[in-house]
């Protein structure tokens, strides 16, 4: 929910400038200086194949009884009313279905056809990007995509998009599941998301840090070759023993106390004379 004042906050989205060149005659909308909006709806203009600037042209020319904030085709998009200004999209003389969402609170999408009053691909992805925008700048979080993006067919049953007018349309999930995907990717870390990375990184840190110390678990070539004869030494005299028989655990560090130890016992044995 926002309170929005400011008719034109976005101008861009997935690299799409929003064209405010060809605004909606005055005729077409209720002028206010700001408004609280919660929901954004999605709809589709019913052509067989249009424009996001033909549209915006029809709306400019004349009194129409209709319109919409914004059109997206498959490379553009022209802004027709202010958002602060509530166009004349989800209303009807029909019942509504829905208990809240009117003109008065949301921001209305219409998405062109390019042939068959079907919406392309191309156009769903670019609607849903901007519908991100969107919701970013009003306050819907990818946890309430679901509240408060809504089809046309959810205000009140008309068959708007009629490509997804059913209740369990594949189609219209399929878009809010990229508006949510789009939200989470661009969402910042919460503090406690971040202290959790911030451990698991340290983790593996530390394992790597393990894992970087050669360890030596038997005498053989991997073994430096100063080391062969102390640490065998130390072996057949108990003073190493390793964590069984094929592990001998010994890191840089204990290969140095074998070898220590083994030139110091020498030592004192040259000294009195004995041999080892
Ligand atoms: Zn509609």
């Amino acid at each position: 929910m926002r309170t929005i004042n400011d008719g034109f906050p976005i101008k861009q989205f997935k690299g799409i400038d929003i064209d405010t060149s060809i605004q909606s005659s005055s005729a077409n909308y209720y002028t206010y200086s700001s408004r609280v909006v919660k929901f954004i709806v999605i709809h589709y203009t019913g052509n067989a194949k249009d424009t996001a600037k033909a549209n915006a042209t029809y709306f400019h020319n004349g009194s129409r009884g209709a319109s919409a904030h914004l059109f997206t085709d498959d490379d553009s998009c022209y802004q027709s009313v202010a958002l602060n200004n509530a166009a004349w999209a989800v209303g009807g003389t029909k019942v509504y279905k829905h208990a809240e969402c009117r003109n008065i609170n949301s921001i209305s999408i219409e998405m062109c056809c390019s042939g068959n009053s079907i919406v392309s691909e191309k156009t769903i992805n670019n609607t849903a990007y901007l519908c991100a925008e969107l919701c970013k700048y009003i306050g819907i979080t990818a946890d309430t995509v679901d509240i408060f993006v809504l089809r046309h067919y959810d205000v009140w049953d008309k068959q708007c998009p009629a490509q997804w007018a059913t209740e369990n349309s594949a189609g219209w999930t399929t878009f809010k599941e990229k508006v949510k995907a789009i939200l989470r990717n661009e969402e910042g870390l919460t503090v406690s998301q971040y202290e959790e990375l911030i451990e698991k990184i340290k983790e593996l840190d530390n394992k790597k840090a393990d894992k970087s110390e050669m360890i030596y678990d038997c005498i053989d070539h991997n073994m430096p070759e100063w080391a062969h004869k102390p640490v065998q030494w130390c072996l057949d005299n108990g003073i190493v023993s390793g964590t069984d028989d094929a592990h001998l655990d010994l890191n840089n560090t204990k290969l140095w106390v074998c070898v220590i130890v083994y030139r110091a016992v020498k030592f004192v044995a040259g000294l009195m004379k004995i041999k080892i």
